[in-house]
Parts: structure tokens; sequence; C-alpha cells
């Protein structure tokens, strides 16, 4: 039997929006889903704000109920001590975060994190109930070196190393070519890798994970384009990055038909 994935529109603020203008973002964000009428089950809504946003998010959308879910843009592997600067899986499932972006390209890039980091994340985040965003992506080299999917699936390969599907997982290809270059990958490409991304999943965990697992395309995805990509059988929602601190053009894209 096919099973329904509910569409995941996450936007990642990265150092974006400090935890005023996050409020009154997130107030905005719920207004336009009202206005909308959204429902939750067309699509889950999901902001990912800076650490230092995250309690003012919380209050929010709790004292509301609001139809939002919201999550960190990153944890420390370990789970207290000694680690300045490090923010635990445990201070996040405080805050009620539903779900950590981990292994976003810019992590990799711009902080060395290496799939083994990446693999330890995605644990200490299970350890805490919290619900792994993985971000898998080829650069333009490995892309013209190794083929679109080899590179992504080999760096999810090593993400879920001896990881318990059944604690949660969401995937999100984001070829690093797209981020923030304005250049969104096609449907197909994406659907492309996100099909090897799925085959990926049954290898590992078998046919009911891989048909329950969320897999998102992220890359200048925009409300122009975002019903492309939703079409794709395999895609089950973005990953959005700049279109995400634009209040109308997120409210549009959250509202995607397909
Ligand atoms: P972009 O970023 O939408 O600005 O391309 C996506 C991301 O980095 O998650």
């Amino acid at each position: 039997m096919a099973v329904k994935r509910t569409p995941f529109i996450a936007g990642n603020w990265k150092m974006n929006l400090d935890h005023l203008q996050a409020v009154a973002f997130t107030q905005k964000l719920a207004w336009s889903l009202k206005d909308a009428k959204h429902d939750p089950a067309d699509a889950e809504v999901a902001v990912f704000p800076p650490f230092t946003d995250i309690r003012s998010v919380q209050t929010l959308v709790s004292a509301d109920s609001l139809p939002i879910a919201y999550g960190a843009q990153d944890l420390s592997a370990n789970d207290s001590g000694a680690y300045t600067g490090e923010i635990s899986g445990a201070f996040l499932a405080k805050l009620e975060c539903a779900y950590v972006i981990i292994g976003h390209s810019e992590r990799r890039t711009l902080h060395g994190e290496t799939d083994a980091d990446v693999n330890a994340k995605v644990r200490a985040a299970h350890r805490h109930g919290i619900v792994p965003v993985v971000c898998v992506g080829e650069t333009a080299e490995d892309l013209e070196a190794h083929g679109p999917s080899a590179v992504p699936v080999a760096q999810l390969r090593a993400a879920l190393d001896g990881v318990d599907a059944s604690k949660g997982l969401v995937i999100a290809y984001e070829p690093v070519w797209a981020i923030g270059s304005g250049q969104a990958a096609t449907p197909q490409q994406a659907e492309q890798v996100c099909g090897a991304i799925r085959d990926l999943l049954r290898e590992v965990f078998g046919e009911d994970v891989a048909a329950a697992t969320r897999v998102l395309y992220g890359g200048s995805v925009k409300a122009a384009n975002i019903a492309s990509f939703l079409r794709e059988p395999n895609i089950d929602g973005a990953l959005v990055g700049g279109a995400s601190l634009d209040i109308d053009e997120f409210s549009s894209i959250v509202r995607f038909k397909k």
C-alpha cells in the first residue's frame, strides 16, 4: 500500500534574523497560514532559526498553538561538558525542537565537518528525541567527476551508519552548486538523486522506512519553482534558504499547489 508522505517545507534562516525579528516573522507566517486556511495535512511548515532565537519562537508557537514546527541548524555530537560554544541536543530538546539540520554544506565546507561528524550528530539528535534533517549534496566538481548521485549517496550511507531509523529521519538533497546561486537543479535532476537516496534507504533500512521517509530538495527554491519539484514522485518538500527570509515569498512557497 502506498504510504502518504506529508510534504515538508522548511526555512533555513542561516545566520539571519535576531530573536525580535524571528518573533515578528513567525507571527506573520502564522497569519499567512491562517489566511490561506492552511491544512497541516497538506504540508508541514518548519523554520530553523539561529540558536539565540529558538526560545522566543518556542514561546510564541506554544502560547498560540501555531501550526509551525521549528528546529536548530546544528547541534553538538556531545551531550554536555567542556565544549566551549557548543549546543547539545539536550538543550534543544528542552526547547521542544522537533528537528535539527545536520551536515549542511556550509557546515561541511566552512567548519570542516566530516561524514563521521555528521553520523555522530545524527546519533546525538536521536538520543534526545530530535529528528535529524540530514543534508547531502555534491559540488560542481563532484558532479563533473562522479556523476549526479554518487557523492550524495555516499555521504548519506556514512551519515546513517548504525542509525536507528525508527527514531525518525528527514533527508535533504542540496547540490552545493545550487545553494544560494539562483541556479536550482531541474526537477528531473533532483528527482534522479532523490530516487537514488530512496533506493539507499530501502537497501539500508527496508521498504517501510524508504516509503515513509521524506526526502527534500534544497538549492535556490522559490515560489516560482516549488511546485515543479513537488510534482516529482521522490521529492517530498524543500529546504529553503534565501527565499525563507522574505515573508511574502516564503508564504507563497508554503501555499504551493502541485
Ligand atoms: P538557498 O539555500 O535556498 O538560498 O539556495 C538552501 C540551503 O542552503 O538550505
